[in-house]
């Protein structure tokens, strides 16, 4: 990535093929820009050499006029049917291009290339040959005029290789570019192959873990001698490893479809590094290691951002940093670089005093798989995946991961973030701490759904330990067959991946018509954002990851019954709005313990970055106001398409809401098309009148939030 790329934060990928309306926008910007300065200058020229033709001062001013007109219709904020306007274009470009040819006589021969350029032009901006081919077309048409022209008709070869050259170049683009679509179709397939491939292989690893670390977790329990313990705690222990390994795994390959998505919720700094240095505290006490953290007193705000990964990252340094020091310290230090009304410059900087790492290495270890030899024993821990993916994060949230090291003389990691200041906390205090481990519960009726015979013997041995009673099912239509007969159950931990009718359908098939269903939580080996769609809206509780520890269980057991909420065991799998707006449901009582968080609509990063891209001051005020009639009109889009019950028209309009609020930092609302976008077909028809008002809701709010930002803005430009 460029340097000025990241400079602007997030890399700002212009697509390969546009939709008609930015193509659109794009021609008339370069029609204008580009033929008006051709014109000017050419006339300047004719003038020069005093070649002056009777009509060709009103055929500039007519192409200046046709220009500015189309840039102006392409500019409008409703810009209706840009598909067809693009084809009355493509004839009208032409039919410009034949106009010069008609009034410039022998000059007119410069006009033949403009001809091609066009064609070409339409065909590679919109994609499509349909539209290159009706301008291939308006251009021969055009041409056939040209001997009309004296010039023309006394060089009939030229015509005639112009007139050959017109069919035959943008002819064989045309060839050019079914070749490109295919290859583009191919590699797009090719990576959904390789995304399908990975959450298969994440399934196939994680259901045996699941298997081990539950038996595991059995033997030490039971186990009256300390050697089987001692044997129990190093399974466990490895089974974490590996599974960490896994998770990797997935996330590089997540991050490298650029399916990386980041939440913006309120963070507070000083217990973010609690959670962080609690998880590598402890083995650099193992170590021996002194083990500090600094956090600049002047942080006194929460932080907007995503908790999830920053912890990720923050704990993945860590982590190296007390693998590769066998002597002295490690520490994690967050200092405050600047500080303005609305956000902080905060370097977040880990440093450890052990192997160090040489200079010709320092790139090299960001990529993926790539580990330095002859460091120890240390080396074989781990996949060579925690730089990478560290690295892809910090640039996502808009700042780069630096090293300093030396041989032996310890390693400096480090990476600054400007993150925006969130309001200051709500004086709730009664909020259940969900890094507390939850009190003990008992005798609670739960019914295990799992086809798999080895884990399902081991849930219930590991639930009837705890005191429940547990009764279990092997099939979804055995489990449907007890939930209609047997009283109700205090939790369901239906496994997804049921075979012939998954955890997903019997849970819906359980809700639907069941007055007061039974709290669901899903168990999964799966852990991709495609399964985490395909779970959204079936009303369960949670999600579990495997493999499942008991601590997890134990959490869900007590969420179900109105405790803490219980932790999906892969957080970043969920949209925003699905882990802070789920249908309550029977999650209610449960939902009403969770602290109160401040729903953000506009991402103000975003907007920020907005405005120092802007060089005028209404630059931002233009387009926030542009963005909120976008946002208008595919909001009403989606809700008319809904209430049809035409799927493929909500959707359409849910990716061009998806992207308007992509530009604007409106993530919620983005979040909600995406929904629209990803949700099953029956699901969404089913839901659809609860997803429209939600929508309706959340993009009202998001529209009155721009509108705050906007007179924010235009207060801050009047130098308020
Ligand atoms: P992993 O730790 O899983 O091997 P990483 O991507 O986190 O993968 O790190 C890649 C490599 O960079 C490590 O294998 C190690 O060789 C080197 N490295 C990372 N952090 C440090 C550190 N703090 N000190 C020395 N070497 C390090």
């Amino acid at each position: 990535m460029s340097r000025s790329e990241r400079d602007g934060g997030r890399p700002v990928k212009k697509p390969l093929i546009l939709d008609a309306a930015t193509a659109l926008r794009g021609q008339a910007l370069l029609r204008l820009g580009l033929g008006g300065a051709i014109i000017v200058i050419g006339l300047a020229l004719v003038d020069l050499l005093h070649m002056r033709l009777p009509y060709e001062l009103p055929m500039g001013g007519l192409y200046i006029a046709y220009a500015a007109i189309v840039y102006l219709i392409a500019s409008r904020r409703r810009f209706l049917f840009p598909s067809r306007a693009s084809y009355v274009t493509a004839w009208l470009d032409s039919a410009m291009l034949t106009g010069w040819i008609l009034v410039s006589g022998r000059v007119g021969q410069l006009i033949v290339p403009f001809y091609i350029f066009t064609a070409i032009g339409y065909g590679m901006r919109t994609g499509s040959k349909r539209i290159m081919h009706v301008s291939q077309l308006a251009s021969v048409l055009g041409l056939a005029l040209a001997p009309l022209v004296p010039y023309w008709r006394e060089n009939i070869a030229f015509w005639l290789s112009s007139m050959v050259s017109i069919v035959i170049i943008p002819g064989y683009v045309s060839i050019l570019m079914d070749k490109l679509h295919r290859a583009l179709r191919f590699a797009e397939s090719e990576s959904k192959a390789k995304s399908d491939l990975l959450a298969r292989v994440s399934h196939e690893l994680r259901t045996p873990l699941s298997g081990i670390s539950s038996a595991a977790e059995l033997i030490e329990a039971e186990a009256k001698e300390e050697r089987p313990r001692r044997l129990a705690k190093t399974i466990l222990a490895l089974s974490v490893h590996l599974l960490a390994d896994i998770n990797d795994l997935l996330d590089q390959s997540k991050a490298s479809l650029g399916k990386l998505e980041l939440d913006n919720e309120p963070i507070e700094v000083d217990r973010l590094v609690a959670v962080v240095s609690a998880s590598v505290e402890m083995r650099a006490r193992q170590k021996s290691l002194s083990y500090s953290t600094v956090i600049d007193p002047r942080i006194t705000d929460r932080v907007i951002g995503d908790p999830h990964w920053l912890a990720r990252v923050l704990i993945n340094l860590l982590g190296n940093a007390v693998k590769f020091t066998d002597f002295g310290s490690v520490s994690l230090e967050v200092s405050l670089l600047q500080e303005s009304q609305d956000a902080y410059l905060m370097r977040f900087s880990v440093r450890d005093t052990g192997v160090g790492i040489a200079r010709e290495y320092q790139e090299k270890i960001f990529d993926p798989f790539v580990q330095i030899k002859g460091q120890g024993a240390a080396q074989f821990e781990g996949a060579g995946l925690g730089l990478a993916i560290s690295k892809q994060v910090v640039e996502l949230m808009g700042g780069a991961l630096r090293v300093r090291a030396d041989v032996g003389m310890g390693s400096n990691f480090w990476f600054d973030l400007q993150m925006m200041r969130a309001p200051a906390r709500p004086s709730v205090v009664d909020e259940p701490d969900s890094v507390l481990p939850p009190t003990e519960l008992h005798g609670q009726r739960l019914l295990v759904v799992d086809d798999n015979e080895t884990n399902r013997y081991l849930l219930q041995e590991l639930l009837q330990r705890e005191g429940h009673e547990v009764v279990t099912a092997a099939t979804g239509e055995q489990a449907l067959d007890l939930l209609s007969r047997e009283p109700r159950f205090d939790l369901l931990l239906l496994d997804y991946n049921l075979g012939a009718m998954d955890g997903s359908m019997v849970l819906q098939a359980y809700r639907f018509g069941t007055r007061n269903p039974s709290p669901a939580y899903f168990l999964t080996a799966d852990a991709t954002l495609v399964t985490a769609s395909k779970l959204r809206d079936t009303g369960a509780l949670g999600v579990l990851t495997k493999p499942v520890r008991l601590h997890e269980l134990r959490r869900a057991i007590q969420a179900a019954s109105g405790g803490v909420q219980a932790q999906a065991a892969e957080p970043g799998e969920f949209s925003f709005e699905e882990r802070t707006q789920r249908p309550t449901g029977p999650a209610g009582p449960a939902q009403s313990h969770l602290r109160p968080v401040p729903v953000v609509f506009v991402d103000m990063a975003v907007i920020d970055r907005l405005r120092s891209i802007g060089t005028r001051q209404v630059f931002v005020k233009e387009l926030l106001e542009r963005a909120l009639a976008d946002i208008d009109a595919n909001t009403l889009n989606i809700l008319a398409a809904l209430e049809r019950g035409d799927l493929k028209a909500a959707r359409d309009a849910g990716h061009a809401l998806k992207g308007v609020c992509m530009e604007t930092g409106a993530m919620r609302l983005m979040n909600m098309a995406l929904g629209v976008m990803r949700t099953k077909d029956n699901y969404l028809l089913e839901d659809r009148a609860r997803i429209a008002a939600e929508l309706q809701d959340t993009s009202q709010r998001t529209r009155d939030a721009l509108q705050r930002i906007i007179a924010d803005t235009m207060r801050q430009a009047a130098g308020f």
